[in-house]
């Protein structure tokens, strides 16, 4: 069974680049009218944390095969390729994994990316999400690098809990020192995102949520996914926002606040003594494909355009295969202009057990 999985998930699946053009130049929307403005892109597929919703032991054992370095795009190919994505009319850029630190000399990376000028003449803004467990010590480097602020995930405040999600005996304090170190260096303000699943963790919420109250940190809670093949998700194991928002609103006041800005990802809350703001991030109970604008580079450089992709498009060819700049813009419209995506609009049991590919490999 295990060696089926593997051979499932380490298949980044190919398929043709669509044939119609985008247009050349200028705004590109996809065939839902979405806008491309997110690009996130993953920078290794290997992580210290064996998380059970993500990177399963049972699947990501000591026999898993991560890919060998040459398969990784570098860290020219991956700036090449996002300052086409910046002229294309990209504006934010999240670093993710795997674990994104894991990455060897990252800091150099981030000062590549941060210097990338957007057609408005902003710079493009850079994000990271870690599991915090190096940040403590890199905090201050990736800001001097260039970075503007790191998202954290941490799922508990108790070890027993946080070290049977994380599967790897990593202890609460050593994370927290990390946000803290984040918060020190001004990556701030510091977002922390805990996966919530249904008998794992769920006697965590009010606590976390009273940790990080009046901490100036924004908590999200992110409803847990059937992200990849073989996290063995269920639809009973995720506990909706409006349950999560129930209970913390029963003991902390909350008041719904506007989104920051259209297609914001997570619903936000305020706490009514104004000691702050939570989120809520419902991506299986209140789908928000309809304002979805992100695209993913996997760690060995394939463009995929939903988290629960089957498939994607081979940009390391593109890369590697000697294509100017104007042919890989002309291919990102092309993409674009294809793009019908909407899984979590259309999510059932059965789509939930389809080869999707894995969180760790297309990155969160
Ligand atoms: N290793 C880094 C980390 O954990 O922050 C970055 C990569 S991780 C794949 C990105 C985010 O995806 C994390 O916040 C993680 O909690 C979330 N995530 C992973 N698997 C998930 C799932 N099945 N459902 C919901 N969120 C998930
Ligand atoms: Fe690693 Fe992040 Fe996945 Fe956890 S969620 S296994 S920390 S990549
Ligand atoms: Fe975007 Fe796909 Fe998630 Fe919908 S399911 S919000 S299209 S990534």
């Amino acid at each position: 069974m295990t060696e089926r999985v593997i051979a499932l998930v380490d298949a980044g699946r190919r398929k043709p680049l669509p044939s119609a053009a985008g247009p050349a130049a200028g705004m590109m929307q996809d065939r839902l009218e979405r806008p491309l403005r997110d690009l996130r892109i993953s920078v290794t597929d290997r992580c210290n944390f064996r998380c059970t919703y993500c990177m399963p032991k049972e699947v990501f054992g000591k026999d898993y095969r991560f890919l060998p370095h040459e398969q990784l795009l570098t860290f020219e190919e991956i700036a090449r390729l996002a300052k086409i994505f910046a002229d294309r009319g990209i504006e934010k850029i999240r670093l993710t994994g795997g674990e994104p630190l894991l990455r060897r000399n990252v800091e150099r990376l981030i000062e590549m990316l941060a210097g990338i000028t957007l057609p408005n003449g902003e710079r493009v803004e850079l994000t990271l999400t870690t599991n915090g467990s190096l940040l403590a010590r890199k905090a201050r480097a990736l800001k001097d690098a260039g970075l503007r602020r790191v998202t954290v995930s941490l799922d508990a405040l108790d070890d027993p809990t946080f070290m049977a999600m994380n599967d790897a005996e990593f202890p609460v304090a050593k994370v927290l020192a990390g946000i803290d170190a984040a918060d020190a260096a001004g990556l701030a303000p510091v977002k922390i995102n805990m996966v919530v699943k249904r008998g794992v963790n769920e006697h965590s919420i009010l606590p976390m949520a009273r940790r990080f109250k009046g901490s100036g940190h924004v908590l999200r809670f992110i409803e847990f996914m059937d992200v990849g093949a073989t996290n063995g998700w269920r639809m009973d194991d995720v506990i909706p926002s409006r349950e999560i928002i129930r209970m913390i609103d029963a003991h902390l006041p909350l008041d719904p606040i506007e989104p920051n800005y259209p297609g914001e990802v997570a619903q936000r809350w305020r706490y009514r003594d104004g000691s702050g703001e939570i989120g809520v991030i419902s991506s299986v109970t209140q789908a928000f494909c309809r304002t979805c604008t992100r695209a993913r580079i996997s760690t060995e450089g394939m463009l995929y355009t939903c988290l629960f992709a089957t498939s994607g498009y081979d940009f390391r060819a593109l890369l590697r295969g000697g294509k100017s700049d104007a042919e890989i813009r002309a291919a990102i419209a092309a993409v674009w202009g294809a793009r019908d995506d909407r899984y979590s609009e259309i999510r059932t049991a059965e789509t939930a057990k389809q080869r999707k590919i894995e969180m760790s490999y297309i990155g969160g």
